[in-house]
């Protein structure tokens, strides 16, 4: 079983600038497409491209055990579980072997900063393309 790790590093000025300008055309593409909650810590790739930050308790692991029987949200019982809708679409695109990774606590000094720099910068994991063999 892999556990993801991190190492922290605080944004320098001139990261914080260039944050700004990246999270304006990371919005542009992931908020119509995935409803990006600007988490900074992108984990899409490994959550069938369904961002899990919409889930109001925000968890990163899987659904919270309150998700109803026809898999509507414990708090928004008018929606969907987020991680139901995630299972569904990692079932569809044969990436559920993903979904067995356990994610790291998420680091709150990340939000609201652009994830495409964390990644360049080494903050984060990249995107994780493949599905690992058996
Ligand atoms: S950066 Fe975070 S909030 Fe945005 S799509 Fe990725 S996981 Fe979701």
């Amino acid at each position: 079983m892999e556990i993801a790790t991190r190492q922290k590093k605080r944004h320098t000025r001139w990261e914080r600038i260039l944050s700004h300008i990246m999270l304006f055309w990371e919005d542009v593409v992931k908020v119509p497409f995935f409803h990006c909650q600007r988490c900074g810590e992108c984990i899409l790739s490994h959550t069938g491209f369904v961002c899990s930050q919409r889930c109001p308790k925000r968890i990163r692991n899987g659904p919270c055990g309150g998700t109803s029987e026809e898999g509507h949200c414990e708090v928004y019982p008018e929606r969907m579980c987020v991680w139901f809708l995630i299972y569904r679409r990692a079932r569809f695109w044969g990436r559920v072997k993903l979904l067995y990774r356990i994610e790291k606590i998420h680091d709150w000094n990340l939000e609201k900063t652009s994830a495409w720099l964390n990644v360049f910068t080494g903050r984060i994991e990249p995107p994780k393309w493949r599905v690992p063999e058996e």
